[in-house]
């Protein structure tokens, strides 16, 4: 199983997440303050490869990927 950590301080809603996930694992959402946040998909802690692709590609270190 993968765990898909957010720190949604850090989240900017740059979509970099996305671009970088092959599995289609992370959607953008509308945040209270009008901002996008990221969000790991319903079903991504069962079929995440593990690969910390998301992890590696943002920005604000804002991704932690933890495979148990
Ligand atoms: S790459 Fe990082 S900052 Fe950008 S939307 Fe994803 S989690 Fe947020
Ligand atoms: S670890 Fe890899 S497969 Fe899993 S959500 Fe991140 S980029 Fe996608």
């Amino acid at each position: 199983m993968v765990i898909h950590i957010l720190d949604i301080e850090k989240c900017r809603g740059c979509g970099k997440c996305i671009e970088n996930c092959g599995m289609e694992l992370w959607e953008l959402i509308d945040w209270e303050d009008g901002t996008k946040k990221a969000r790991a998909v319903e079903e991504a802690a069962e079929i995440c490869n593990g690969c910390k692709c998301c992890q590696d590609a943002c920005p604000e270190d804002a991704i932690e990927i933890r495979v148990e």
